[in-house]
């Protein structure tokens, strides 16, 4: 078993192809996979091809969970490639909308910010943390901390004074570095030419920022762990005696599964999660790849591609949930043991 390709590895427009056939195949899940596969092509820099996705959603006939973020995803998408005129229709349109969803609101003040409308950005941002947070009481959901950290990062831009929002904003930042040092502008602007490495770091670490969030809608698992539970196992390499050398018995496999995630855990990768597998709903993933179930090159991108369904479960376990591998027993107690 291995883990997903990391994301600098990804060939991103066979990964977009690939998520679209898989649509093809799973209707009920579509929007999430097309979704993902637009955020594909916007990497691989077909634009035009990504905002042919977002249409080919928003015109379907079936219900969609979330219209003004395809909305929003579409109107950035249009003005990263000069598209600006129709981008600010679809943003006004959002704004006037007023969605109850965070997501689109983040992502139309980021364009925004990202075009350096600043202003605009900032009354954005100001909107959806009011409509969302105004009668909600403290702490606010996790989904609408980047609306207060966005506000918090343009108004820092703006040389504005902190107000409540803004010390919330610092109260629920968690990493190693205070929002108030991570978007103080004068890390950006005032470093100068002297040192143009250093200014560029300080570039670079914002873009992340902005761009991290944006990665987490559209790829909530970049990296999911296949798992067979013991029936499956047994009838898959029965099946196909080639995947017995990856699978020499189940309680490698297990042992196996947890001793990756720790691993990528360890080296800093965020979002991780396992994905079930069963021998027929494989073999339709082979069949649709035009490959056999026995190409040990397979099993990766059937992990992705359960997840990409919103079929992965995320790993480490909550605390006091039972173990992933199904035992039964408190993780803690089983394959959680000694982490
Ligand atoms: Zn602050
Ligand atoms: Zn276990």
């Amino acid at each position: 078993m291995r883990p997903d390709t990391p994301a600098e590895n990804v060939d991103h427009t066979a990964e977009a192809a690939r998520l679209e056939r898989t649509a093809g195949l799973y209707p009920e899940d579509a929007e999430a996979l097309l979704l993902q596969s637009a955020a594909h092509l916007e990497l691989a820099g077909d634009r035009p091809a990504a905002t042919t996705l977002y249409d080919r959603l928003l015109s379907s006939s079936d219900s969609l969970d979330d219209p003004h973020l395809i909305r929003a995803l579409k109107a950035a998408n249009l003005w990263e490639y000069g598209h600006e005129a129709e981008a600010r229709a679809i943003i006004d349109g959002i704004r006037a909308t007023a969605p109850r969803d965070p997501a689109p609101w983040v992502i139309v003040a980021e364009s925004l910010e990202a075009h350096d409308e600043l202003e605009a950005a900032h009354k954005t941002f100001t909107e959806g943390v009011t409509l969302l947070l105004a009668d909600v009481p403290e702490p606010p959901p996790h989904a609408c901390h980047p609306l207060l950290f966005g506000r918090h990062r343009v108004r820092r831009m703006l040389g504005a004074a902190h107000d409540d929002w803004d010390v919330l904003a610092d109260t629920l930042h968690t990493s190693p570095v205070p929002l108030d040092e991570l978007h103080d502008p004068k890390r950006v602007w005032s470093l100068g030419s002297d040192n143009p490495a250093e200014l560029q770091a300080e570039i670079s670490r914002l873009r992340a920022e902005l761009g991290a969030y944006r990665e987490e809608l559209s790829r909530p698992f970049p990296v999911a762990v296949l798992h067979w539970p013991a029936g499956e196992l047994a009838e898959l390499v029965a099946a196909y005696p080639a995947l017995s050398d990856e699978y020499p018995s189940h309680e490698e496999h297990l042992a196996g599964i947890e001793a990756s995630l720790r691993e990528l855990s360890a080296s800093g990768t965020p979002n991780l999660g396992i994905v079930t597998g069963t021998v027929p709903s494989y073999e339709a993933f082979a069949a649709s790849e035009a490959s056999s179930p026995s190409d040990t090159d397979l099993l990766p991108q059937y992990a992705t591609t359960l997840a990409a369904r919103g079929r992965a479960m995320s790993w480490p376990p909550e605390r006091g949930a039972g173990c992933w591998c199904g035992s039964g027993v408190a993780y803690a107690g089983c394959h959680g043991a000694g982490a």
